[in-house]
């Protein structure tokens, strides 16, 4: 009989830790755990199994994603002396631009120090020539790999649990033991099956399709035609939630997030008048699509993510409900990492001190699901949309405005602030009364002139 002590649950010297999945999840954990374990003087072995490589262009080394990095990740790696560097970047993003069937409004960063980068995570398209592109989870991954990480190109197979570990199998290399495993293999359903095994309480996150194509265009065009502007879309389009259009260096990529987007979904939207206005007026939108996917985006949090020497994180954990997915993968794996080095590896460790991150994300994701129903609600109508125009136009036009709507929107869009401090700046009440009145006059306007070109239609007749 063995009998497994608190000490049995902590991790030290030469302890083996086997973190599946080497996206932004896997990374930021390998590499927070490997800077805290050199803080304390405690030597790791850390391997880190990946399945696809992100050295090569098109899905086999891409991880499916619009690739903004929001603005609270940019500042949070900086802070911690990681400065995304500049061949990493494809674009700086300035500012929003809001299209809908009314009409056009450009929001400004609030404040001049906010910026967000748009990268690709892998090495380009599919069809992509240009061999000097490089991509933000390859990145990453060198980071890790400066660190001390090992990278271990396989995809991992196998999981089981003994007494005192739990044995990673891959095609290819033999088994081994590590003392702790952690899970960060994204919404792959096999891998998150494997996870179920050797973690029984754990339920899987629920998910949807979601769509990402990229355009090839010229820079010049892209230049002229989107700018360094993120192009978002309140658009009365069934099963959309949000539309975006991405503009990178010689790429332009669509996002599209809802339910269960299709071909048709797909096609509804790229005829619209307001997406056909983003590129030049010969351009085949129809045709011109090298590169496709509709992946799974995380709509619900998994539960109990975590059992004795195992954790999962980022995707297969928590997000955040359609925005910002790669800060929230930030915010999980790091508090994974402190929780392993600094209190423990066991089930009640992970309760006490990982869960709470997690439980906070789910608890602003409901908050956020509320934000975009009432999104729903204003892209299907008329009368709002002319509103929420007339008000963030006056709001850019003026030098010194108090910008309520044009900073909340911001934040929406970008996904940098917490749902819970959106909706409060949504529900301040000046917002509120400048919303009702901006509704108002605008309509009121457009009722004016409608009736004025009657009058002047039948004068003429
Ligand atoms: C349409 C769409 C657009 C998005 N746009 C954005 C955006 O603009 N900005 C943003 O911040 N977020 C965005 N997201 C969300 C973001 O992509 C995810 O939240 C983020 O990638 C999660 O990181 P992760 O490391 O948890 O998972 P992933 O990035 O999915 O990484 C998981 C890794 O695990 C590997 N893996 C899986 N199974 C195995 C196995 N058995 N063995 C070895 N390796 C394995 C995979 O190859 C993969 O590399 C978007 C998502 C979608 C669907």
């Amino acid at each position: 009989m063995s009998f497994i002590t608190a000490q049995d649950m902590e991790l030290t010297d030469g302890s083996r830790i086997a973190v599946i999945g080497g996206g932004p999840a896997g990374s930021f954990f390998s590499y927070y755990v490997l800077e805290y374990a050199r803080r304390f003087d405690l030597e790791l072995e850390l391997d880190i199994f990946e399945a696809k490589d992100f050295t090569k262009v098109g899905s086999s080394g891409c991880n499916h994603c619009g690739g903004i990095i929001s603005e609270s990740l940019v500042q949070e790696l900086a802070t911690d002396g990681l400065v995304i560097p500049s061949d990493i970047i494809q674009r700086g993003i300035k500012t929003y631009t809001m299209h809908t069937e009314q009409g056009t409004r450009k929001i400004h960063a609030p404040t001049d120090e906010r910026r967000i980068a748009s990268v690709f995570r892998g090495c380009g398209p599919r069809g992509c020539l240009d061999n000097s592109l490089k991509g933000f989870d390859n990145y990453l991954l060198g980071l890790c790999q400066e660190n001390g990480a090992r990278l271990i190109l396989e995809k991992v197979t196998l999981l089981e649990r003994t007494e005192e570990g739990v044995m990673v199998g891959c095609s290819k290399s033999p088994l081994r033991k590590y003392d702790l495993v952690v899970g960060a293999v994204g919404l792959n359903p096999k891998a998150l099956e494997l996870f179920k095994g050797i973690c029984p309480s754990y339920s899987l996150p629920e998910v949807t399709r979601a769509y990402i194509s990229e355009f090839l265009m010229k820079p010049r065009d892209i230049e002229k035609k989107l700018g360094s502007s993120m192009h978002v879309f309140l658009l009365d389009l069934p099963q959309i939630t949000f539309g975006a259009l991405i503009p990178k260096y010689n790429y332009v990529t669509l996002v599209l997030l809802g339910k269960d987007i299709d071909k048709d979904i797909v096609q509804n939207f790229i005829s619209s008048k307001a997406v056909r206005s983003c590129f030049p007026e010969d351009f085949p939108v129809k045709k011109a699509l090298p590169c496709q996917c509709y992946p799974y985006i995380n709509i619900k949090q998994g539960n109990h993510p975590y059992a004795d020497r195992v954790v999962l994180i980022g995707d297969s954990a928590s997000s955040k409900l359609y925005k910002n997915g790669i800060g929230a993968a930030f915010i999980t794996a790091k508090a994974a990492a402190s929780t392993v080095i600094f209190e423990g590896i066991s089930e009640s460790h992970f309760e006490k001190y990982y869960k709470p991150k997690c439980s906070d994300l789910d608890k602003d994701n409901r908050i956020g699901k509320l934000i975009f129903w009432v999104t729903r609600i204003i892209q299907k109508s008329t009368i709002l949309k002319r509103g929420l125009l007339g008000m963030v136009g006056k709001e850019q036009a003026l030098e010194h405005s108090a910008l309520r709507m044009s900073s909340a929107l911001w934040d929406t869009f970008t996904g940098s602030a917490g749902y819970r401090n959106i909706l409060r700046r949504f529900l301040h009440p000046g917002l509120l009364f400048e919303l009702a009145k901006s509704t108002l006059v605008s309509n009121i306007s457009v009722i004016n002139r409608h009736s004025h070109e009657k009058q002047e239609d039948r004068q003429t007749l």
